[in-house]
């Protein structure tokens, strides 16, 4: 049996705190909703300290949704903590998810504290969040930059003080796989009470590593991954949600864990971020992006068209998509327009019409990137018309006959 994998979706804190996808409190309500359908284990609303309408977002979001827990996040700093834990008052299952970094560059250079401040810091935050819940997160800013020897003193104190989820962000996107996988499976062995808390990674995409990071944490077993709807988050964002996600479902042959998303709400899920946002999705992202399940060339089409198994590892149903798009352009073959023909009923056509419509539609695709479903039933009207006018089509070579 796999482990379950904790998803916990931070798109209304990491992501809503990225330039240009800041959210209004109704809409923040509208995504906390579909995050709830889509069956995310955590929500993380948003920072209270931080703001009025932040802590008003936490409170709103724990005030209406009941199955998710809902996360709130604080420095390790009382007022902090207070601010948190009296936002999630009205929450059903609230965690508090307090942070310090722990590298030695984040602490001389940001918070100018020694290494003894920070442990105590963290040990009293953990233990006052404690007072609040019992369900509560230890986070260790930059920790995959910081002194493992110092970050296991930290690890084994939060976890005797009362944490129950140790999160281990690669703050800056830095890490590669093998990196990562081996700096948990270090953490974990070395920490003696290791086996009293969930692990968990926290991801950022720099280098574009955050979602190959997040599944070699999973391999040393982490089981608790911090993601975001289309990636979103600081600079070049977070672990993809979906991506992860549809790792899981598609290799569970090599991935040991499986989470409790129901995928058919990714892409429903996305689309409402984009239209809260106004932040498209590039059109070759994974799982949501417009071209994630659209095949363009001839090749590719006739494959699919043959047996759909031939280019596609997931079916965009599995997803929320409704289907598989045929692009009609330049690298199309005769094998998609046929279809793309029957498919807007233009059944009529002779073999020889359908040569034509293709050599046509072939020449307006050097002009244009699309050929619309209009510009189809253009082409093939033209084309029959010219056919009637010529009257040499016998009527049993009509195609579809
Ligand atoms: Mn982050």
């Amino acid at each position: 049996m796999p482990d379950p994998l904790v998803i916990f979706d931070t798109t209304l804190r990491d992501g809503e705190q990225a330039p240009g996808f800041s959210m209004r409190l109704d809409e923040k309500l509208q995504l906390a909703r579909q995050l709830d359908q889509l069956g995310v284990d955590v929500i993380e609303a948003g920072f209270p300290i931080a703001s009025e309408d932040d802590a008003d977002a936490v409170r709103q979001v724990a005030t209406s949704l009941t199955r998710p827990v809902i996360a709130a996040l604080a420095r390790c700093a009382p007022g902090d903590i207070e601010r948190a834990a009296a936002a999630l008052a009205p929450a059903k299952r609230r965690r508090i998810h307090t942070f310090i970094a722990t590298s030695d560059l984040h602490l001389s250079r940001k918070l100018r504290m020694t290494r003894e401040a920070c442990l105590d810091a963290a040990v009293a935050a953990v233990r006052l969040a404690r007072t609040h819940t019992d369900d509560v997160e230890f986070s260790a800013e930059d920790a995959t930059r910081s002194d493992p020897d110092f970050l296991c003193r930290v690890v084994e104190a939060v976890i005797d003080a009362g944490a129950t989820t140790v999160n281990l962000p690669d703050t800056v996107g830095y890490s590669v796989p093998d990196e990562i996988a081996g700096f948990f499976r270090t953490i974990i062995g070395r920490v003696p009470n290791a086996d009293r808390a969930t692990f968990s990674a926290h991801c950022h995409d720099d280098l574009g590593l955050a979602v190959a990071n997040s599944m070699a944490a999973i391999g040393a077993g982490v089981r608790q991954v911090e993601c975001t709807i289309n990636g979103i988050g600081e600079r070049a964002g977070n672990a993809s949600l979906e991506e992860i996600v549809m790792v899981t479902r598609v290799r569970p042959d090599l991935v040991p864990v499986e989470t409790r998303v129901d995928p058919s709400h990714l892409f429903a899920t996305s689309q409402l971020l984009t239209e809260l946002t106004g932040e498209a999705v590039q059109a070759n992202k994974a799982i949501v992006g417009r071209n994630a399940f659209a095949h363009e060339a001839g090749i590719h089409q006739d494959g699919m068209l043959k047996d759909r198994r031939t280019y596609e590892i997931m079916r965009p149903e599995d997803v929320g998509v409704t289907q598989t798009t045929l692009v009609l352009g330049k690298h199309s073959g005769r094998h998609a327009v046929q279809k793309s023909c029957e498919r807007l009923g233009l059944t009529s056509l002779s073999r020889r019409d359908l040569d034509e419509v293709y050599r046509r539609m072939i020449t307006l695709a050097d002009r244009q990137k699309h050929i619309s479903d209009d510009d189809l039933r253009a082409i093939a009207s033209e084309v029959v018309g010219a056919a009637a006018r010529g009257t040499t089509e016998q009527a049993g070579s009509r195609f579809g006959a």
